[in-house]
């Protein structure tokens, strides 16, 4: 059995856009790409589905975020222009205010506002790694979890790596085909050397992508090559050693054997040219961030330079209590027009290349439907820019991953949104409370 998804235009990225196209799915995978006419004859016994004034396009992938914050979502406006305040006040929320079923219904929340914006994969990290992928899978959305492991003080090094172990183990367990687990050492400044070295052997070994946050802040920046700043003070505060190694933070995780891992780095704005080339040569992976680093007060990454330089980059999310929202052609169009308001030239169709994967015979079916009848896209006269320039995640129609349909005409189809909707009202009303205590 076969679903035919026909619309005005099929984007398959790899080949140019298709006017009166069509994709065929066959159970997880894609059967046929191409024009409308051509393949409804093809496929005369398969089931039509047109989505007219439309464009089906591979799904979104989102490179970076922590779907378990979701419910974090407003929470730290007032703490955005001190990160030292704004990762305190973050992790006592959730480590002293959230129960392990608020994080699952966070998660699952998060993922809800995924693949409704069409994201059909994402890239998260996340402290408690079982909740998230439970969300995941119970959303249908693909993606790696990282497990995120923490230690500034190098004489708890090993034994915060045994626990990250029986966690991976845990997690590895309950993988799918579309939900995988990896490792996510948090930071420069939230792990120290020693354990990054382990965790990176272990990756290795144990062929588990790494994620990690990476040349993000200025302090971070000031902790690496001259060890003062908050992060130093914190470490002081704590009686925790720490010799700064005078490097960019780059330099210090190839250094550490982070980057023999070809780790996925999110953010990477304090970079200069020979850290560019470092990434390009060690087959490092960018998760540009641009409306989280912007909304921070962090800067903005040299996303135009990653692009020639051959540096793979995505686009990233970050979590919401940072954006506010997940959704990557928001992300694009910011990203975009960030490039430009410094200078640099990129296109719309690049950005689009950025955030999206490919549509073929025999890959995945992974795709969203997005509309351009809306009156905040028309007219419409080319649709990667109307895509890119008039578009969010609010304009998708129809949401597949591996073949199945988890979001259509703005509903979920897999979960209870509404009993989701009122636990979140709930767990927030309970952090107000945190709030005001
Ligand atoms: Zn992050």
């Amino acid at each position: 059995m076969t679903t035919t998804y026909t619309a005005r235009w099929v984007l398959p990225m790899s080949d140019p856009p298709i006017e009166y196209g069509a994709v065929v799915v066959e159970g997880e995978r894609i059967a046929a790409v191409g024009s409308r006419s051509e393949i409804v004859e093809r496929f005369a016994e398969s089931k039509l589905e047109s989505f007219g004034e439309a464009v089906i396009l591979p799904g979104l992938i989102n490179t970076h975020t922590h779907l378990e914050l979701t419910a974090l979502r407003g929470y730290l406006e007032n703490e955005e222009r001190d990160f030292f305040a704004w990762l305190r006040k973050l992790t006592i929320a959730r480590l002293e205010l959230l129960t392990p079923d608020d994080i699952r219904v966070s998660a699952t929340w998060g993922a809800c506002e995924a693949v409704r914006a069409g994201i059909t994969y994402v890239d998260d990290a996340s402290d408690s790694a079982l909740m998230s992928m439970t969300a995941l899978r119970d959303v249908g959305l693909g993606g790696v979890v990282y497990q995120e492991s923490f230690g500034p003080d190098a004489r708890l090094a090993a034994e915060n790596f045994e626990k990250l172990k029986l966690k991976i183990e845990e997690l590895r367990v309950n993988e799918t085909t579309l939900v995988r687990a990896g490792v996510s050492p948090h930071a420069p400044y939230t792990v120290c050397g020693p354990q990054l070295e382990m965790i990176a052997d272990f990756a290795r070994a144990e062929n588990l992508p790494l994620m990690m946050h990476a040349a993000e802040s200025e302090a971070e920046d000031l902790f690496l090559r001259e060890g003062c700043g908050v992060f130093a003070e914190g470490l002081a505060r704590r009686s925790i050693e720490w010799k700064a190694p005078g490097t960019s933070t780059i330099q210090y995780l190839s250094k550490r054997g982070v980057l023999n891992v070809r780790p996925l780095l999110a953010h990477c704005i304090r970079v200069d040219e020979k850290d560019i080339e470092t990434l390009r040569d060690t087959g490092a992976k960018v998760a540009h961030c641009p409306k989280s680093n912007a909304k921070l007060g962090h800067g903005r990454a040299p996303f135009a330079k990653f692009l020639e330089s051959g540096v793979a980059v995505g686009l990233g999310s970050d979590s919401v209590a940072s954006n506010n929202t997940c959704d990557i052609l928001e992300e694009a169009r910011f990203a975009t027009l960030l490039a430009r308001a410094g200078g640099d030239d990129v296109s719309a169709a690049r950005i689009l290349e950025t955030a999206t994967g490919e549509l073929k015979e025999g890959v995945q079916a992974d795709l969203a439907v997005i509309s351009l009848a809306g009156v905040h896209q028309l007219p419409s006269y080319d649709p990667i820019a109307t895509l890119i320039f008039a578009s969010s995640g609010r304009d998708v129609i129809l949401t597949v991953v591996a073949g199945r349909e988890v979001c259509r005409d703005g509903r979920v189809t897999t979960v209870d949104e509404d009993r989701l909707r009122a636990r979140i009202k709930e767990i927030s009303q309970k952090l107000e409370r945190g709030l005001r205590r």
